[in-house]
């Protein structure tokens, strides 16, 4: 069966790592370097068995491939996720160790945030490899946490799909419904909140819960009816496959666009968000700020001012997606996949490319 995943979708390499000292128990799986070192963020998470964390692993390390190559990066697609409760302090020396296994690959993979892992977890596994980023930025220098230029992309690409699906050129009273308010959710509410937008929340976390509310006028939902609320876009931030064939027969907007990853629980669940004329903006285009930021900082010499040029291109990026799907009546999320998968085959990078 783990062959057989690997196999499917065509994985480079996997490694399980523990280290007795500090009981980390941490898994890398390169999906592929064709376009360059596999780079991707670490997940921390209590996945409710190993098999769960494997799973999660090779199919955001794959979703990384088509991230980066869409976003024009010379990176391949790798992540990383270590199997503990972000909730809980984590042991003396934990990231460190971490930072070992990721040296030990000799930059095969680089590595970052993601869902539980911080800029200060960064610096930790940064004394023992120099295969990271993520890093606290110099003055104006590119860097720091990715989460803020993840936000400003998927609100780009909201508003890109709102223009494409709606026809309206702001967010001004439009209703958006978002799914976990914690590092990216947060600031895309802000964002969307200083553009006009009505703000329907949902969180298991009651802090992050909180400080959204107070602080855009936000309506709290249950978090079970959150992506059934009658909006006109609903934002996936939290975590992945919350789009399937049971919650979407039920969904009430007409654009999806988030910045969780993975947020189609299989590939027909495109298929059946087209069917329904949901318009969905395919998650690894629209989330794609972070790893701009992240892989501009890794290659040195790059300012805020060159990310923020690139993320601009988020947009247009899923315009084209918009378009190519009305002209061949296909989902968006098939044609974002055979878009970055031939640029992945074809071992070179879009004429666009950063670098
Ligand atoms: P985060 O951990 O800061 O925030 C996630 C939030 O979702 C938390 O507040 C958590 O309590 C909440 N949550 C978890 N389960 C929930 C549920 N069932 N219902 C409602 N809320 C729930 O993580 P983040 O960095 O903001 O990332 C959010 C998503 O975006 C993840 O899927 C991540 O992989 C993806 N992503 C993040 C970045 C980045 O730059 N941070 C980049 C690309 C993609």
């Amino acid at each position: 069966m783990f062959f057989e995943n690997m196999a499917n979708q065509e994985h480079e390499s996997f490694h399980q790592f523990y280290d007795p000292e500090t009981k980390l128990k941490a898994i890398i799986s390169v999906h592929s370097t064709a376009l360059g070192p596999a780079a991707g963020g670490c997940r921390m998470w209590q996945y409710a068995s190993e098999a769960e964390a494997i799973r999660d692993a090779l199919r955001l390390s794959q979703g990384m491939t088509y991230k980066n190559a869409m976003a024009g990066l010379p990176l391949g697609g790798g992540k990383a996720v270590i199997l503990a409760d972000p909730e809980q302090p984590p042991s003396q020396g934990l990231f460190r160790a971490f930072g070992r296994c990721v040296d030990s690959l000799g930059g095969r993979y680089i590595t970052a945030e993601d869902v539980g892992v911080s800029v200060n977890n960064m610096r930790q596994i940064k004394q023992v490899t120099d295969f990271v980023a993520g890093l606290p930025p110099q003055q104006g220098a590119a860097g720091g946490d990715p989460s803020p230029w993840t936000a400003d992309g998927v609100f780009l690409g909201i508003s890109a799909a709102v223009k494409h699906r709606l026809g309206s050129d702001g967010l001004d009273k439009l209703r958006v419904a978002v799914q976990g308010v914690g590092k990216v959710g947060y600031d895309l509410c802000r964002q969307l909140h200083a553009a006009g937008a009505k703000l329907l929340i949902s969180d298991v976390n009651e802090k992050n819960l909180a400080r959204a509310q107070a602080e855009f006028d936000a309506q709290v939902v249950p978090t079970e009816q959150i992506l059934f609320q009658d909006v006109d876009v609903l934002a996936p931030c939290a975590m992945g496959a919350v789009l399937d064939a049971k919650s979407i027969p039920d969904i009430k907007a007409s654009v999806i666009g988030g910045a969780a990853n993975n947020q189609l629980a299989t590939e027909a669940d495109g298929q059946r968000l087209f069917d329904r004329q949901i318009l969905y903006a395919p998650d690894y285009v629209i989330n794609g700020g972070g790893i701009i930021s992240v892989s501009l900082e890794y290659m040195g010499d790059k300012s805020k001012s060159e990310v923020q040029t690139q993320i601009a291109l988020i947009p247009g990026r899923l315009t084209d997606i918009f378009v190519n799907s009305d002209a061949q009546n296909i989902p968006t999320n098939s044609v974002a996949d055979t878009m970055a998968e031939s640029i992945v085959a074809a071992g070179v990078l879009q004429p666009a490319s950063i670098l």
